[in-house]
């Protein structure tokens, strides 16, 4: 049980290895350390101390584990009386105590009070006098869902794990998913928003993973660092930039429908549980961006630039076929036996979802579109929607990433 051990040769070298905050960067690979509970043994000169449960901090990366700065407290404050009391071997068995802070005090929710003191950060709060502000509360994903879909309330996520819930102009509260998928929020917030909003809440309450270190949400609210835009919204700047590109180059303009694009961003709400049902207003936004918010006529004409011979029937192909003749020219050359057609799939997979996803359709039409999609994709059935999602995603990501880099091979040919 106690293969952990900590050894001091004294007081004093326990006093000055330990009379310091902790910091979340490892000392030896500089990666991020999580909390971890853990059975440990301590030992200061002659005295033992045999702790079940104590929480240390972990190296995520090489697993590097150092005390955290509760467990240095506690550590000295049990020498102490172990001094006092003239002990020199001590078993502290888990602690079942569960100390609740003044914030929700009467809402019975599930923390663990240690990550208040544990987690690198959180105690040191100058901003709320009432300790235990920013502790986390964990919860199941489905506990945000209601949110999502009930227009009183308003959810962003600002990236792909850090947004922001508001209930009309009562409240506002950050929150985070984790690297174990969990929504966390933060005590204190909890404590501002009505009873009812709460209570839908609570249901999916669970106890801490102690996971929050790694997160964006944690990056943003305790070390002031921005995260990324989400995935989706990603794909879409770099259309952009793909589009800048072509415009300093050829001077010509790709851009269409610019404000209805804008809009359609601006309200696009990133799905949180991956559904047939969930993902489709992801698609039709990828869609409207990606395939109707291009310039066809335009984007023929940077074709016919490109391509010394053009293929037959070039007149008649829309946007999809005209960004592959595009990728196909300005490739041409640069990089040896690039395979196009599989760089091209996921903008056909979007076109293809975007189509199963018109309910105006046959439901044989539709059936003929998902056992094609299921068969392109090597998918075990339509249930593995997570894994075409995800190649949706990273292959619209990694197609408009080799856009950019045709065009910009291009520019510095010229
Ligand atoms: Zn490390």
């Amino acid at each position: 049980m106690f293969n952990l051990r900590f050894n001091f040769k004294n007081y004093d070298d326990f006093y000055s290895k330990c009379n310091n905050y902790s910091i979340h960067e490892c000392s030896k690979c500089k990666n991020v350390k999580e909390v971890a509970i853990s059975a440990a043994e301590i030992i200061i000169e002659d005295r033992i101390m045999k702790f079940a449960e104590i929480p240390l901090l972990k190296c995520t990366s090489c697993g590097e584990l150092t005390l955290s700065d509760y467990s240095k407290k506690v550590i000295n404050e049990c020498y102490k009386r172990m001094i006092k009391e003239n002990h020199f071997e001590v078993m502290c068995n888990k602690n079942e105590f569960r100390q609740k802070f003044e914030y929700c005090k009467e809402d019975d929710l599930i923390y663990d009070y240690r990550d208040y003191y544990s987690i690198t950060g959180l105690s040191v709060d100058f901003e709320n006098s009432i300790e235990g502000y920013l502790t986390p509360v964990y919860f199941g994903k489905k506990s945000v869902l209601h949110f999502m879909n009930d227009p009183d309330y308003k959810f962003k996520l600002f990236s792909d794990t850090y947004g922001q819930v508001r209930y009309k102009d009562d409240w506002t509260i950050p929150f985070g998913i984790n690297s174990e998928d969990k929504i966390v929020f933060w005590l204190g917030d909890l404590s501002y928003i009505d009873k009812t909003s709460l209570n839908i809440l609570k249901p999916h309450n669970v106890e801490s993973d102690h996971q929050l270190t790694r997160s964006e949400f944690y990056a943003a609210q305790i070390c002031c660092i921005w995260s990324e835009p989400n995935r989706e919204l990603n794909i879409c700047y770099k259309k952009y930039d793909f589009y800048n590109m072509v415009k300093n180059t050829y001077q010509i303009s790709l851009e269409h429908l610019e404000s209805e694009i804008k809009e359609e961003m601006d309200k696009f709400q990133k799905p949180i549980i991956i559904t047939e049902k969930t993902i489709e207003p992801t698609i039709n936004m990828l869609y409207k961006v990606l395939i109707e918010g291009i310039n066809v006529k335009e984007l023929r004409n940077l074709y016919l630039k490109v391509e010394a011979s053009p293929a037959d029937g070039y007149e008649n192909w829309e946007s999809i076929k005209l960004y592959e003749g595009v990728l196909k020219a300005l490739m041409k050359g640069s990089i040896e036996e690039l395979d196009i057609t599989s760089i091209m799939g996921p903008l056909y997979l979007l076109n293809d979802l975007r189509q199963y996803y018109d309910h105006l359709l046959s439901s044989e039409k539709r059936n003929s579109i998902k056992e094609n999609i299921i068969r392109t994709f090597e998918l075990e059935s339509s249930e593995d929607i997570t894994s075409l999602y995800e190649q949706l995603i990273d292959g619209l990501n990694m197609l408009f990433e080799y856009l950019i880099l045709a065009a910009g091979n291009l520019s510095l040919d010229q």
